[in-house]
């Protein structure tokens, strides 16, 4: 049987959820969406003893991928270095990924990179993370490109910023989009199942049944 454990660390003022997915065998694994204080991840990493086979990103903005370009380098500096690759997201937010210094200034952070991934990814292909296969959808309206990651395996959701424990991501960026967004959520991740689980990008996790039933959002 697999043997993926998660750990959530809360990064960056947004206490955005970064993910170390790992396997607690073989202590090789992922980080997802390390959106900055690469210090306490690279921390978190030591204490779990974690070897990183590469980083992977939901979505481009800020909170999740601002601390991406940094973590692969020091990586890479601790790797004799090899950095490790970043996955995703969609190109779609190739926008985002680009102005990320630009976002930076606008909140008076420090130390955020512009980041392009080594490999996007798209919808009908499969990433691996901490040796597992997840299926990957596209779910805009949060952002254009934002991926969902998912394990039939594990009955296990890497959800980042499209469903949350009682509510559902923001749309109300100039580029986002409230009915794509519900319509990713009823047409794609519901469906699913409602015994699937899922850690999000802000706050605990939930599985989808409770979301189908209680989420005043998607009534
Ligand atoms: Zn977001």
């Amino acid at each position: 049987m697999p043997d993926l454990k998660v750990a959530l660390l809360p990064v960056t003022p947004f206490q955005q959820n970064c993910a170390i997915l790992f396997d607690a065998s073989t202590k090789r694994g992922a980080v997802v969406d390390p959106g900055g204080d690469v210090e306490q991840i690279l921390e978190a990493l030591d204490e779990l003893e974690i070897t990183v086979e590469k980083l992977v990103l939901t979505h481009g903005h800020i909170d999740h991928a601002g601390g991406a370009a940094e973590l692969r380098d020091r990586l890479a500096e601790r790797a004799g270095g090899q950095a490790p690759p970043i996955e995703g997201p969609e190109p779609r937010d190739r926008f985002l990924l680009e102005g990320l210094e630009l976002q930076a200034q606008g909140f008076g952070l420090t130390g955020v990179r512009n980041v392009l991934p080594d490999r996007w990814l798209a919808e009908g292909e499969t990433v691996e993370i901490a040796g597992q296969s997840f299926e990957i959808f596209h779910c805009p309206g949060h952002t254009p490109g934002h991926l969902v990651f998912f394990s039939k395996d594990l009955n296990f959701v890497i959800m980042g910023d499209v469903l949350f424990n009682g509510s559902i991501g923001r749309t109300d960026f100039p580029y986002g989009d409230h009915a794509a967004l519900i319509r990713s959520i009823k047409q794609k991740i519901l469906p699913l199942g409602d015994e699937i689980a899922f850690i999000c990008g802000h706050g605990p996790g939930s599985t989808l049944g409770t979301e189908r039933r209680s989420n005043p959002f998607l009534r």
